[in-house]
Parts: C-alpha cells; sequence; structure tokens
C-alpha cells in the first residue's frame, strides 16, 4: 500500500524538494504552505495534495490533516519543516519577533505535531521527521534566538522518543547546513542592531560572515536525507547534511566551550 506523508513550508527549499522526491518514489503527498494558490510547481502533479497549513494557525492545521486523511486514509510520516531564521542582536529583537520564531520555528512544529500523533497512535506507527539545522548543536553569533528554536527542537524531538517508540512512533532528527535556499533570503528576518552603535562592529562582520558562507546550492541532498529518515528502518536518531555539516558537529564535539569561542573569535572577528 502506498504510503502518505504530510509536509510543512513545502512552497520553496527542503520542503518542495522534499514534496517532489516523495511523489517521484510513489508516495502520496500531502503539500502544505500557507499560500497554496501561488504554487505553481506542485500543483500539476496528478494525486498530490496542496492544501493551505500555516504552522501558527490551528484552525489550518487541522483542515490540512483532515484534508489528508479524507484523501489518503492515513499519515505515515510528518516532516516539520517549515522555519525562518530571525538574525540579529537579542536586545534589538521586538517582542513580536520572539514570538514569531519561537511560534513558527517551535510552537508550530508542537501544534502540528501534536494534531498528527492521534492518527499515528490509532495506526500504532508513524514517524516524525523534525527538520532543526547545524544550529540546533552548534551556535553562531548574532543567531540566538533561531539557536534557542532549534536547541529547543532537538531536546524536544530526543525526549519524544521515550514516550512515543513504545507505541510504534519513531523520531528523526534532520541538521542541514548552509543550503542556498530562500533561508537567507525572502525568509530570513535579519532585525539586526537597530541603530545600536556598541553591537554594530560584530554585526558589520557577521553579515560578512553571512555573506561569504559557502552555500550549497544542492537542496536536494537535504531531501535525500529527509526521506532516508522516513525509510531506512533504523532507529538513527540524527541525520546531519551538507559539505559542511559534520566537521562543524564533530568539531563542536570535541572542543570545549571556551575554545570554541576562541575558534568562532578567530573565524569571524566577533
Ligand atoms: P525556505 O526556502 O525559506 O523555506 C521555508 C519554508 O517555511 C517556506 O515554505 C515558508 O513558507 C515556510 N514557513 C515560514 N513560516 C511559516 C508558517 N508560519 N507556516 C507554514 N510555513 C511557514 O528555507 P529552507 O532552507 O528550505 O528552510 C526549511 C527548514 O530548514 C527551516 O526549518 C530552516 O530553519 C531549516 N534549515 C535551513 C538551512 C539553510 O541553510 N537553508 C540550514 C539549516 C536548517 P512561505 O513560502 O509561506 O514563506
Amino acid at each position: 500500500m502506498k504510503k502518505t506523508v504530510l509536509i510543512t513550508g513545502a512552497s520553496s527549499g527542503f520542503g518542495k524538494s522534499a514534496a517532489k522526491l516523495f511523489y517521484n518514489n510513489g508516495w502520496n503527498v500531502i503539500a502544505t504552505m500557507r499560500s497554496p494558490e501561488k504554487e505553481t510547481e506542485l500543483s500539476p502533479l496528478d494525486g498530490l495534495l496542496l492544501t493551505r497549513l500555516d504552522v501558527t494557525d490551528k484552525a489550518s492545521i487541522q483542515s490540512a490533516i483532515s484534508a489528508g486523511i479524507e484523501k489518503f486514509g492515513q499519515i505515515d510520516v510528518l516532516v516539520n519543516n517549515a522555519g525562518y531564521g530571525a538574525m540579529g542582536a537579542l536586545e534589538a529583537a521586538s517582542e513580536e519577533q520572539i514570538k514569531q520564531q519561537f511560534d513558527v520555528n517551535l510552537f508550530g512544529v508542537i501544534a502540528v505535531t501534536q494534531a498528527v500523533l492521534p492518527i499515528l497512535r490509532r495506526q500504532k506507527s508513524g514517524i516524525i521527521i523534525n527538520v532543526s539545522s547545524v544550529g540546533g548543536r552548534v551556535t553562531f553569533p548574532f543567531s540566538s534566538l533561531y539557536h534557542a528554536t532549534k536547541f529547543a527542537m532537538e531536546g524536544l524531538t530526543e525526549s519524544m522518543q521515550y514516550e512515543l517508540n513504545p507505541l510504534g512512533i519513531q523520531l528523526k532528527i534532520v541538521e542541514p547546513g548552509g543550503y542556498k535556499t530562500e533561508f537567507a533570503g525572502r525568509s530570513m528576518d535579519l532585525f539586526g542592531a537597530n541603530g545600536m552603535e556598541d553591537y554594530k562592529p560584530s554585526f558589520d562582520r557577521f553579515i560578512t560572515m553571512l555573506d561569504h558562507w559557502p552555500m550549497s546550492e544542492n537542496i536536494g541532498e537535504v531531501a535525500e536525507a529527509i526521506y532516508e529518515a522516513a525509510t531506512d528502518g533504523t532507529e538513527k536518531l540524527r541525520y546531519p547534511v551538507g559539505h559542511d555539516a559534520a566537521q562543524l558537529l564533530q568539531n563542536r564535539q570535541q572542543t570545549d566551550d571556551v575554545s570554541f569561542k576562541k575558534q568562532m573569535a578567530a573565524q569571524t572577528g566577533i
């Protein structure tokens, strides 16, 4: 029987790439996004369900899940992919910017997961794949809010294994390095330093670092990692992916906090 995947944030980047990969491998795909009416690449795919889901809008989560169940009868894999980065000095972030970062990257993941879990429990099977980041275990300057959400996602996912594995439900964390999606463009909330001079020299260096970061164009690699997590049948929890990911994670694991901060200063001048 054909399996079914529900993906959030399928309008671009990893989410869209994963939707295409699952579809091409014969899966039923529920491709969800905030504005499905704007989508042109996925809409012609016969049998794919394109439906609205804003992770901050619980009614839209419920109606996307209901539409998926009505069309396909089950959900085997949930990919919590929707997310974005709010970048700048913590002091400069408005309450609204802080709230939105957590609402999308963390509370949105929790809301979609809670809404899908009754279905997975009923089936006594299912896989939840959370798209975290190398930034779920390694920090960079001026990204404290983003890291707060992704570090939280890692703890959330790792702990949920204990209560869900006995019910037949697996948890997975995909940790991409830097990729050229809309992440560093349209999706980024670069609120900066809000004119506070004290932060300006370091923030300017952060912008230089962002501009020079070797972003990979091969976003299909991340879709492949998501697909592997959905199909490899192992208990493996974390799937780092990208030319920079394994090295960054390994280096962080092997380096104490003070030495790591010194390395960052040597590399970025911050
Ligand atoms: P992207 O192309 O900007 O895609 C982000 C997706 O999230 C878009 O579909 C966007 O929808 C969606 N989204 C944002 N807010 C949403 C909301 N409230 N409800 C539903 N969807 C929402 O960037 P991406 O790189 O593919 O990002 C996907 C995930 O990978 C994110 O969780 C990101 O943190 C993570 N990641 C990215 C990188 C990287 O270098 N690219 C590295 C590590 C981790 P709209 O089109 O409606 O805005």
